[in-house]
Protein backbone atom coordinates (compact mmCIF):
# COMPACT_ATOMS: atom_id res chain seq x y z
CA UNK A 1 0.00 0.00 0.00
CA UNK A 2 3.04 1.89 0.93
CA UNK A 3 6.89 2.62 0.99
CA UNK A 4 9.53 3.51 -1.47
CA UNK A 5 9.42 0.61 -3.69
CA UNK A 6 5.95 1.44 -5.63
CA UNK A 7 6.69 5.56 -5.02
CA UNK A 8 4.01 5.80 -3.23
CA UNK A 9 4.49 8.46 0.09
CA UNK A 10 3.67 6.97 3.04
CA UNK A 11 0.35 8.08 5.46
CA UNK A 12 2.80 10.54 6.85
CA UNK A 13 4.32 11.99 3.73
CA UNK A 14 0.92 12.06 2.07
CA UNK A 15 -0.23 14.72 5.30
CA UNK A 16 3.40 16.73 4.54
CA UNK A 17 2.75 16.92 0.97
CA UNK A 18 -0.53 17.58 1.02
CA UNK A 19 0.46 20.67 3.71
CA UNK A 20 3.51 21.79 1.82
CA UNK A 21 1.48 22.04 -1.36
CA UNK A 22 -0.94 24.80 0.83
CA UNK A 23 1.95 26.43 2.50
CA UNK A 24 3.66 27.15 -0.49
CA UNK A 25 0.25 29.82 -1.36
CA UNK A 26 0.78 31.40 1.97
CA UNK A 27 2.84 34.05 2.29
CA UNK A 28 3.90 33.00 6.11
CA UNK A 29 6.81 34.56 8.01
CA UNK A 30 10.28 32.34 7.33
CA UNK A 31 10.25 29.00 9.72
CA UNK A 32 6.37 29.25 10.64
CA UNK A 33 5.26 26.65 7.97
CA UNK A 34 7.86 24.16 9.68
CA UNK A 35 6.60 25.02 13.00
CA UNK A 36 2.95 24.32 12.24
CA UNK A 37 3.92 21.24 9.97
CA UNK A 38 6.38 19.08 12.72
CA UNK A 39 5.00 17.08 15.67
CA UNK A 40 6.06 18.71 18.63
CA UNK A 41 6.78 14.99 20.93
CA UNK A 42 5.49 11.78 20.86
CA UNK A 43 5.49 10.20 23.81
CA UNK A 44 6.09 6.08 22.90
CA UNK A 45 5.49 3.80 25.88
CA UNK A 46 6.20 -0.51 26.42
CA UNK A 47 4.78 -1.56 29.11
CA UNK A 48 3.14 -5.23 30.24
CA UNK A 49 -0.01 -6.87 31.29
CA UNK A 50 0.08 -10.13 33.06
CA UNK A 51 -2.74 -12.13 30.71
CA UNK A 52 -3.12 -15.81 30.28
CA UNK A 53 -0.23 -17.19 32.28
CA UNK A 54 2.63 -14.89 30.83
CA UNK A 55 3.35 -11.02 30.72
CA UNK A 56 2.44 -9.64 27.55
CA UNK A 57 4.75 -6.58 26.37
CA UNK A 58 2.19 -3.67 24.74
CA UNK A 59 3.41 -0.57 22.91
CA UNK A 60 1.67 2.56 22.67
CA UNK A 61 1.75 6.26 22.04
CA UNK A 62 0.52 9.69 22.38
CA UNK A 63 1.57 12.59 20.25
CA UNK A 64 1.41 16.21 20.30
CA UNK A 65 1.27 17.84 17.26
CA UNK A 66 0.40 21.27 18.02
CA UNK A 67 -0.52 22.81 21.46
CA UNK A 68 -1.00 26.58 19.89
CA UNK A 69 -4.53 26.16 21.55
CA UNK A 70 -5.00 23.41 24.33
CA UNK A 71 -6.36 21.05 25.53
CA UNK A 72 -4.97 19.15 22.75
CA UNK A 73 -7.31 16.69 21.42
CA UNK A 74 -7.45 13.46 19.00
CA UNK A 75 -8.36 9.78 19.20
CA UNK A 76 -7.14 6.56 20.57
CA UNK A 77 -6.86 3.62 17.76
CA UNK A 78 -6.42 0.14 18.19
CA UNK A 79 -4.92 -1.41 15.68
CA UNK A 80 -1.90 -3.79 14.41
CA UNK A 81 -0.93 -0.90 12.05
CA UNK A 82 -0.18 1.50 14.63
CA UNK A 83 3.73 2.53 14.29
CA UNK A 84 4.87 6.14 15.62
CA UNK A 85 4.60 7.90 11.44
CA UNK A 86 1.20 6.85 11.26
CA UNK A 87 0.11 8.60 15.15
CA UNK A 88 2.12 11.76 14.34
CA UNK A 89 0.29 11.75 10.28
CA UNK A 90 -2.77 11.47 12.75
CA UNK A 91 -2.42 13.97 15.05
CA UNK A 92 -1.28 16.60 12.28
CA UNK A 93 -4.77 16.05 10.85
CA UNK A 94 -6.88 16.58 14.13
CA UNK A 95 -4.66 19.98 14.34
CA UNK A 96 -6.04 21.29 11.07
CA UNK A 97 -9.21 19.83 11.80
CA UNK A 98 -9.76 21.58 14.64
CA UNK A 99 -8.36 24.86 13.31
CA UNK A 100 -10.86 24.37 10.56
CA UNK A 101 -14.01 23.37 11.70
CA UNK A 102 -13.01 26.28 15.07
CA UNK A 103 -13.25 23.67 17.92
CA UNK A 104 -10.53 25.51 19.94
CA UNK A 105 -8.61 22.49 20.42
CA UNK A 106 -5.01 21.59 19.73
CA UNK A 107 -3.98 18.43 17.73
CA UNK A 108 -3.23 15.05 19.04
CA UNK A 109 -3.18 11.33 18.96
CA UNK A 110 -2.72 8.17 20.64
CA UNK A 111 -2.31 4.53 19.62
CA UNK A 112 -1.89 1.05 20.78
CA UNK A 113 -0.87 -1.67 18.88
CA UNK A 114 -3.03 -4.51 19.12
CA UNK A 115 -5.65 -6.24 17.62
CA UNK A 116 -8.30 -6.06 20.23
CA UNK A 117 -10.12 -9.08 18.47
CA UNK A 118 -7.24 -11.05 20.05
CA UNK A 119 -8.49 -10.12 23.63
CA UNK A 120 -11.65 -10.71 25.66
CA UNK A 121 -13.70 -7.98 27.01
CA UNK A 122 -12.47 -8.44 30.58
CA UNK A 123 -8.38 -8.78 28.66
CA UNK A 124 -9.03 -5.36 26.65
CA UNK A 125 -10.41 -3.70 30.23
CA UNK A 126 -7.49 -4.60 31.73
CA UNK A 127 -5.00 -3.43 28.91
CA UNK A 128 -6.43 -0.26 28.46
CA UNK A 129 -6.54 0.77 31.63
CA UNK A 130 -3.11 -0.20 32.23
CA UNK A 131 -2.26 2.24 28.78
CA UNK A 132 -4.18 4.43 30.44
CA UNK A 133 -2.33 4.70 33.28
CA UNK A 134 0.70 5.35 31.17
CA UNK A 135 -0.81 8.14 29.43
CA UNK A 136 -2.41 10.14 32.88
CA UNK A 137 0.57 10.02 35.04
CA UNK A 138 2.19 11.91 32.40
CA UNK A 139 -0.39 14.48 31.86
CA UNK A 140 -0.85 12.81 28.41
CA UNK A 141 -4.32 12.63 29.56
CA UNK A 142 -5.83 15.51 31.19
CA UNK A 143 -9.03 17.52 31.12
CA UNK A 144 -7.23 21.05 30.29
CA UNK A 145 -4.23 19.24 28.67
CA UNK A 146 -5.21 16.22 26.36
CA UNK A 147 -8.75 15.06 26.07
CA UNK A 148 -8.70 11.34 23.85
CA UNK A 149 -11.39 10.08 22.44
CA UNK A 150 -12.57 7.09 19.91
CA UNK A 151 -10.71 5.67 17.27
CA UNK A 152 -10.51 2.67 15.18
CA UNK A 153 -11.07 -0.18 17.19
CA UNK A 154 -12.43 1.54 20.01
CA UNK A 155 -15.39 3.35 21.25
CA UNK A 156 -17.92 3.71 24.63
CA UNK A 157 -16.76 1.56 26.27
CA UNK A 158 -13.06 2.43 26.19
CA UNK A 159 -13.32 5.61 26.94
CA UNK A 160 -15.60 4.70 29.77
CA UNK A 161 -12.49 2.80 31.03
CA UNK A 162 -10.07 5.72 30.59
CA UNK A 163 -12.50 8.02 32.29
CA UNK A 164 -12.79 5.86 35.57
CA UNK A 165 -8.60 5.11 35.47
CA UNK A 166 -8.35 8.80 35.22
CA UNK A 167 -10.99 9.60 38.31
CA UNK A 168 -9.18 6.72 40.17
CA UNK A 169 -5.76 8.52 40.17
CA UNK A 170 -7.01 12.56 39.95
CA UNK A 171 -9.59 11.76 43.00
CA UNK A 172 -9.57 15.22 43.60
CA UNK A 173 -10.18 16.80 39.87
CA UNK A 174 -13.87 17.68 40.01
CA UNK A 175 -13.45 17.87 36.04
CA UNK A 176 -12.63 14.38 35.94
CA UNK A 177 -14.98 13.67 33.26
CA UNK A 178 -13.88 16.09 31.39
CA UNK A 179 -10.19 13.78 30.95
CA UNK A 180 -11.92 12.19 27.73
CA UNK A 181 -14.77 12.19 25.29
CA UNK A 182 -17.22 9.82 23.60
CA UNK A 183 -18.48 8.30 26.73
CA UNK A 184 -21.26 6.50 27.60
CA UNK A 185 -24.13 8.74 28.57
CA UNK A 186 -24.68 7.50 32.27
CA UNK A 187 -20.51 8.67 32.88
CA UNK A 188 -20.71 12.39 31.38
CA UNK A 189 -21.32 11.50 27.77
CA UNK A 190 -23.40 13.48 25.59
CA UNK A 191 -26.39 12.67 23.31
CA UNK A 192 -25.69 11.93 20.02
CA UNK A 193 -21.62 12.05 20.09
CA UNK A 194 -21.63 7.76 19.21
CA UNK A 195 -22.59 8.69 15.24
CA UNK A 196 -21.68 12.46 14.92
CA UNK A 197 -18.42 10.95 12.51
CA UNK A 198 -21.26 9.60 10.51
CA UNK A 199 -23.61 12.46 11.17
CA UNK A 200 -21.05 15.14 10.24
CA UNK A 201 -20.34 13.04 6.94
CA UNK A 202 -24.04 13.28 5.91
CA UNK A 203 -24.15 17.16 6.72
CA UNK A 204 -21.32 17.84 4.77
CA UNK A 205 -22.68 15.79 1.56
CA UNK A 206 -26.23 17.92 2.37
CA UNK A 207 -24.11 21.27 2.24
CA UNK A 208 -22.37 20.14 -0.87
CA UNK A 209 -25.63 19.65 -2.73
CA UNK A 210 -26.98 23.03 -1.53
CA UNK A 211 -24.28 24.13 -4.03
CA UNK A 212 -25.27 23.84 -7.19
CA UNK A 213 -22.01 24.95 -9.01
CA UNK A 214 -19.90 22.69 -6.98
CA UNK A 215 -22.32 19.77 -7.70
CA UNK A 216 -21.95 20.89 -10.91
CA UNK A 217 -18.00 20.41 -11.21
CA UNK A 218 -17.85 16.71 -9.75
CA UNK A 219 -20.13 16.08 -13.17
CA UNK A 220 -23.24 15.58 -10.92
CA UNK A 221 -26.88 17.58 -10.48
CA UNK A 222 -29.69 17.17 -8.57
CA UNK A 223 -29.44 16.47 -4.87
CA UNK A 224 -28.75 13.41 -2.75
CA UNK A 225 -32.04 11.69 -3.72
CA UNK A 226 -31.36 8.64 -5.92
CA UNK A 227 -27.29 9.05 -5.75
CA UNK A 228 -26.17 5.88 -5.75
CA UNK A 229 -22.98 5.28 -3.11
CA UNK A 230 -20.03 2.79 -1.98
CA UNK A 231 -19.05 2.83 1.49
CA UNK A 232 -15.87 1.03 2.36
CA UNK A 233 -15.82 0.04 6.32
CA UNK A 234 -19.17 -0.42 7.76
CA UNK A 235 -17.44 0.42 11.73
CA UNK A 236 -18.69 3.36 13.51
CA UNK A 237 -18.04 5.93 10.72
CA UNK A 238 -19.40 3.89 7.80
CA UNK A 239 -22.38 2.42 9.30
CA UNK A 240 -23.73 5.49 10.36
CA UNK A 241 -22.82 7.95 7.06
CA UNK A 242 -24.13 5.01 4.94
CA UNK A 243 -27.45 4.82 7.65
CA UNK A 244 -28.47 7.98 7.66
CA UNK A 245 -27.91 8.87 3.82
CA UNK A 246 -30.10 5.37 2.87
CA UNK A 247 -32.58 6.19 5.53
CA UNK A 248 -33.14 10.30 5.37
CA UNK A 249 -31.54 11.12 1.99
CA UNK A 250 -33.26 8.63 -0.10
CA UNK A 251 -29.30 7.66 -1.36
CA UNK A 252 -28.85 3.81 -2.34
CA UNK A 253 -25.90 2.21 -0.76
CA UNK A 254 -24.76 0.22 -4.00
CA UNK A 255 -21.82 -1.11 -2.50
CA UNK A 256 -19.97 -2.04 0.60
CA UNK A 257 -16.48 -2.87 0.94
CA UNK A 258 -15.58 -4.84 4.36
CA UNK A 259 -12.36 -7.19 5.23
CA UNK A 260 -13.63 -10.45 3.83
CA UNK A 261 -14.91 -8.68 0.43
CA UNK A 262 -17.68 -6.31 -0.88
CA UNK A 263 -21.16 -6.31 -1.28
CA UNK A 264 -22.96 -5.29 -4.57
CA UNK A 265 -26.31 -4.42 -5.18
CA UNK A 266 -27.30 -1.80 -8.12
CA UNK A 267 -30.76 -1.77 -6.57
CA UNK A 268 -29.25 -0.41 -2.99
CA UNK A 269 -28.68 -2.58 -0.13
CA UNK A 270 -30.51 -2.16 3.23
CA UNK A 271 -27.74 -0.75 5.57
CA UNK A 272 -29.37 -2.35 9.19
CA UNK A 273 -29.70 -5.91 7.22
CA UNK A 274 -26.00 -5.97 6.28
CA UNK A 275 -24.63 -4.53 9.92
CA UNK A 276 -27.00 -7.57 11.49
CA UNK A 277 -25.63 -9.96 9.10
CA UNK A 278 -21.86 -9.34 10.02
CA UNK A 279 -22.43 -9.22 13.97
CA UNK A 280 -24.36 -12.72 13.39
CA UNK A 281 -21.87 -14.13 11.09
CA UNK A 282 -18.29 -11.89 11.61
CA UNK A 283 -18.32 -10.54 8.13
CA UNK A 284 -20.46 -9.73 4.94
CA UNK A 285 -19.43 -13.14 3.35
CA UNK A 286 -23.12 -14.93 2.84
CA UNK A 287 -25.26 -11.84 2.70
CA UNK A 288 -28.03 -12.90 0.89
CA UNK A 289 -29.32 -9.86 -0.85
CA UNK A 290 -26.42 -8.74 -2.94
CA UNK A 291 -23.71 -9.93 -5.45
CA UNK A 292 -20.31 -10.78 -3.08
CA UNK A 293 -16.88 -10.20 -4.41
CA UNK A 294 -14.00 -11.39 -2.88
CA UNK A 295 -11.63 -9.07 -3.96
CA UNK A 296 -13.19 -6.13 -1.86
CA UNK A 297 -10.88 -3.27 -3.15
CA UNK A 298 -11.84 -3.77 -6.69
CA UNK A 299 -15.54 -1.95 -5.58
CA UNK A 300 -14.13 1.09 -5.05
CA UNK A 301 -13.39 1.03 -8.72
CA UNK A 302 -16.91 0.60 -9.39
CA UNK A 303 -19.48 2.87 -11.00
CA UNK A 304 -21.00 5.18 -8.75
CA UNK A 305 -21.82 8.66 -7.71
CA UNK A 306 -20.35 9.30 -4.26
CA UNK A 307 -17.36 7.38 -2.76
CA UNK A 308 -17.06 7.09 0.89
CA UNK A 309 -13.84 5.40 1.99
CA UNK A 310 -14.69 5.02 5.73
CA UNK A 311 -12.26 2.39 6.64
CA UNK A 312 -8.40 3.35 6.41
CA UNK A 313 -5.64 5.31 4.96
CA UNK A 314 -3.79 4.56 1.99
CA UNK A 315 -6.78 3.03 0.07
CA UNK A 316 -7.15 4.76 -2.64
CA UNK A 317 -3.42 5.37 -4.21
CA UNK A 318 -0.98 5.02 -7.26
CA UNK A 319 -1.93 1.67 -7.83
CA UNK A 320 -5.48 2.18 -8.39
CA UNK A 321 -6.36 5.75 -8.48
CA UNK A 322 -6.31 5.73 -12.50
CA UNK A 323 -9.60 3.00 -11.95
CA UNK A 324 -11.34 5.23 -9.42
CA UNK A 325 -14.20 6.41 -11.44
CA UNK A 326 -16.27 8.26 -9.00
CA UNK A 327 -17.15 11.61 -9.72
CA UNK A 328 -17.35 12.76 -5.78
CA UNK A 329 -15.21 11.11 -2.80
CA UNK A 330 -16.07 12.11 0.17
CA UNK A 331 -13.08 10.83 2.78
CA UNK A 332 -14.68 9.85 6.11
CA UNK A 333 -11.53 7.88 7.13
CA UNK A 334 -8.25 9.85 7.80
CA UNK A 335 -6.11 9.87 4.84
CA UNK A 336 -7.33 7.19 2.57
CA UNK A 337 -6.07 9.02 -0.67
CA UNK A 338 -2.39 9.42 -0.84
CA UNK A 339 -0.84 12.24 -2.18
CA UNK A 340 -0.11 10.29 -5.45
CA UNK A 341 -3.69 9.23 -5.96
CA UNK A 342 -4.66 12.78 -5.35
CA UNK A 343 -3.40 13.83 -7.86
CA UNK A 344 -4.14 11.40 -10.41
CA UNK A 345 -7.93 11.99 -9.13
CA UNK A 346 -7.70 15.98 -9.78
CA UNK A 347 -6.62 15.38 -12.96
CA UNK A 348 -9.43 13.10 -13.88
CA UNK A 349 -11.84 16.50 -12.48
CA UNK A 350 -12.74 14.45 -9.24
CA UNK A 351 -14.10 16.43 -6.49
CA UNK A 352 -12.44 15.38 -3.11
CA UNK A 353 -13.97 16.43 0.22
CA UNK A 354 -10.89 15.89 2.37
CA UNK A 355 -10.94 14.15 5.53
CA UNK A 356 -10.11 16.96 7.80
CA UNK A 357 -13.41 18.52 7.16
CA UNK A 358 -15.44 15.08 6.01
CA UNK A 359 -14.70 13.59 9.56
CA UNK A 360 -14.78 16.63 11.47
CA UNK A 361 -18.00 15.46 13.14
CA UNK A 362 -16.53 13.31 15.91
CA UNK A 363 -14.10 16.25 17.32
CA UNK A 364 -16.94 18.37 16.82
CA UNK A 365 -19.65 16.81 19.50
CA UNK A 366 -16.50 15.64 21.52
CA UNK A 367 -16.35 19.53 22.33
CA UNK A 368 -19.98 19.72 22.73
CA UNK A 369 -19.28 16.74 25.10
CA UNK A 370 -15.93 18.66 26.87
CA UNK A 371 -17.82 21.87 27.12
CA UNK A 372 -21.20 19.73 29.21
CA UNK A 373 -18.63 18.27 31.39
CA UNK A 374 -17.04 21.31 32.43
CA UNK A 375 -20.58 22.88 32.91
CA UNK A 376 -21.39 20.28 35.05
CA UNK A 377 -24.87 20.26 33.34
CA UNK A 378 -26.84 19.28 30.05
CA UNK A 379 -27.49 21.12 27.15
CA UNK A 380 -31.22 22.51 27.10
CA UNK A 381 -31.97 21.44 31.03
CA UNK A 382 -32.15 25.14 32.37
CA UNK A 383 -34.07 26.64 29.14
CA UNK A 384 -36.56 23.75 27.55
CA UNK A 385 -39.53 24.22 29.72
CA UNK A 386 -39.40 28.25 29.83
CA UNK A 387 -38.73 27.88 25.98
CA UNK A 388 -41.88 25.64 25.83
CA UNK A 389 -43.92 28.07 28.01
CA UNK A 390 -42.88 31.11 25.60
CA UNK A 391 -44.20 29.17 22.56
CA UNK A 392 -47.54 27.73 23.99
CA UNK A 393 -48.32 31.25 25.12
CA UNK A 394 -47.34 32.76 21.46
CA UNK A 395 -49.04 29.94 19.88
CA UNK A 396 -52.34 30.90 22.01
CA UNK A 397 -51.80 34.32 21.41
CA UNK A 398 -52.05 34.34 17.29
CA UNK A 399 -54.63 31.41 17.74
CA UNK A 400 -56.69 34.31 19.39
CA UNK A 401 -55.72 37.41 17.37
CA UNK A 402 -55.92 35.44 13.52
CA UNK A 403 -59.10 32.86 15.19
CA UNK A 404 -57.08 30.13 12.67
CA UNK A 405 -55.49 27.12 14.51
CA UNK A 406 -51.99 25.35 14.05
CA UNK A 407 -52.17 21.94 12.67
CA UNK A 408 -51.53 19.41 15.63
CA UNK A 409 -48.53 18.38 14.06
CA UNK A 410 -46.96 21.95 13.98
CA UNK A 411 -48.48 22.94 16.80
CA UNK A 412 -46.26 20.35 18.72
CA UNK A 413 -42.96 20.97 16.68
CA UNK A 414 -43.20 24.86 17.27
CA UNK A 415 -43.91 23.85 21.30
CA UNK A 416 -41.21 21.21 21.32
CA UNK A 417 -38.45 23.24 23.65
CA UNK A 418 -34.87 21.57 22.41
CA UNK A 419 -33.53 18.75 24.25
CA UNK A 420 -29.70 17.80 24.23
CA UNK A 421 -30.06 15.65 21.30
CA UNK A 422 -31.91 18.68 18.96
CA UNK A 423 -28.99 20.72 20.57
CA UNK A 424 -25.85 18.84 19.06
CA UNK A 425 -27.51 18.26 15.75
CA UNK A 426 -28.09 21.90 15.28
CA UNK A 427 -24.32 22.41 16.84
CA UNK A 428 -23.10 19.88 14.60
CA UNK A 429 -25.04 20.84 11.60
CA UNK A 430 -23.85 24.56 11.50
CA UNK A 431 -20.13 23.65 12.11
CA UNK A 432 -20.65 21.71 9.03
CA UNK A 433 -22.36 24.19 6.96
CA UNK A 434 -19.96 27.13 8.01
CA UNK A 435 -16.97 25.47 7.48
CA UNK A 436 -17.87 24.33 3.84
CA UNK A 437 -19.01 27.69 2.73
CA UNK A 438 -15.52 29.13 4.24
CA UNK A 439 -13.73 26.48 1.96
CA UNK A 440 -15.66 26.43 -0.88
CA UNK A 441 -15.29 30.48 -1.23
CA UNK A 442 -11.99 29.54 -1.32
CA UNK A 443 -11.65 26.68 -3.72
CA UNK A 444 -13.96 29.59 -6.13
CA UNK A 445 -11.32 32.39 -5.65
CA UNK A 446 -8.09 30.33 -5.97
CA UNK A 447 -9.32 27.92 -8.76
CA UNK A 448 -6.75 29.30 -10.93
CA UNK A 449 -3.90 28.86 -8.85
CA UNK A 450 -4.70 25.15 -8.51
CA UNK A 451 -6.60 25.12 -5.09
CA UNK A 452 -8.87 22.48 -4.42
CA UNK A 453 -11.52 21.84 -1.44
CA UNK A 454 -8.32 20.40 0.18
CA UNK A 455 -5.97 23.19 -0.55
CA UNK A 456 -8.43 25.24 0.43
CA UNK A 457 -8.80 23.39 4.03
CA UNK A 458 -5.42 23.42 4.63
CA UNK A 459 -5.02 27.35 3.77
CA UNK A 460 -7.70 28.26 6.34
CA UNK A 461 -6.50 25.68 9.33
CA UNK A 462 -2.60 26.96 8.54
CA UNK A 463 -3.42 30.57 8.50
CA UNK A 464 -5.73 30.09 12.04
CA UNK A 465 -2.81 27.93 13.48
CA UNK A 466 -0.18 30.49 12.28
CA UNK A 467 -2.34 33.85 13.89
CA UNK A 468 -2.64 31.79 17.65
CA UNK A 469 1.16 31.22 17.21
CA UNK A 470 1.98 35.02 16.24
CA UNK A 471 -0.45 35.88 19.04
CA UNK A 472 1.76 33.57 21.41
CA UNK A 473 4.99 35.98 20.23
CA UNK A 474 6.26 33.37 18.23
P1 LIG B 1 -14.16 1.19 13.33
O1 LIG B 1 -13.12 0.34 13.92
O2 LIG B 1 -15.44 1.39 14.05
O3 LIG B 1 -14.53 0.66 11.87
C1 LIG B 1 -13.62 0.38 10.86
C2 LIG B 1 -14.32 -0.53 9.87
O4 LIG B 1 -13.47 -0.74 8.75
C3 LIG B 1 -14.64 -1.91 10.47
O5 LIG B 1 -15.96 -2.27 10.14
C4 LIG B 1 -13.60 -2.82 9.80
O6 LIG B 1 -14.05 -4.15 9.67
C5 LIG B 1 -13.44 -2.14 8.46
N1 LIG B 1 -12.17 -2.48 7.81
C6 LIG B 1 -10.96 -2.69 8.38
N2 LIG B 1 -10.05 -2.99 7.44
C7 LIG B 1 -10.70 -2.97 6.27
C8 LIG B 1 -10.29 -3.21 4.93
N3 LIG B 1 -9.04 -3.54 4.64
N4 LIG B 1 -11.21 -3.07 3.95
C9 LIG B 1 -12.49 -2.75 4.25
N5 LIG B 1 -12.93 -2.52 5.49
C10 LIG B 1 -12.04 -2.63 6.49
O7 LIG B 1 -13.43 2.57 13.04
P2 LIG B 1 -14.09 4.01 12.86
O8 LIG B 1 -14.12 4.67 14.18
O9 LIG B 1 -15.34 3.90 12.06
O10 LIG B 1 -12.95 4.74 12.02
C11 LIG B 1 -12.84 4.60 10.62
C12 LIG B 1 -12.02 5.76 10.07
O11 LIG B 1 -12.64 6.99 10.42
C13 LIG B 1 -10.58 5.84 10.59
O12 LIG B 1 -9.76 6.37 9.58
C14 LIG B 1 -10.70 6.85 11.71
O13 LIG B 1 -9.47 7.50 11.98
C15 LIG B 1 -11.71 7.81 11.11
N6 LIG B 1 -12.40 8.63 12.11
C16 LIG B 1 -13.14 8.08 13.11
C17 LIG B 1 -13.81 8.91 14.00
C18 LIG B 1 -14.72 8.38 15.08
O14 LIG B 1 -15.43 9.18 15.71
N7 LIG B 1 -14.80 7.08 15.32
C19 LIG B 1 -13.68 10.31 13.90
C20 LIG B 1 -12.91 10.85 12.87
C21 LIG B 1 -12.28 9.99 11.97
Amino acid sequence: MSGPATGEPSFRDSVDMMFNRAASLMDLPPGMAEKIRVANSTYTVRFGVKLRGEIVTFTGYRSVHSEHAEPVKGGIRYSLAVEQNEVEALAALMTYKCALVEVPFGGSKGGLCINPGDWNEEELERITRRFAYELIKRDLIHPAQNVPAPDMGTGEREMAWIADAYKRVKTDDINARACVTGKPRNVGGIAGRTEATGRGVEYALQEFFRHPKDVKAANLSGTLDGKRVIVQGLGNVGYHAAKFLEEEDGCKITGIIERDGALVNEKGLHIESVKAHIAQHGGIRGFADAEYVADGSKVLENDCDILIPAALEGVINMSNAERVSAPLIIEAANGPITAGADEILRRKGCVIIPDMYANAGGVTVSYFEWVKNLSHIRFGRMQRRQEEGFHNLLVDEIETITGKSFSQGNRERILQGADELTLVRSGLDDTMRIAYQNMAEIWHERAHEGVDLRTAAFLISIGRVADSYKSLGL
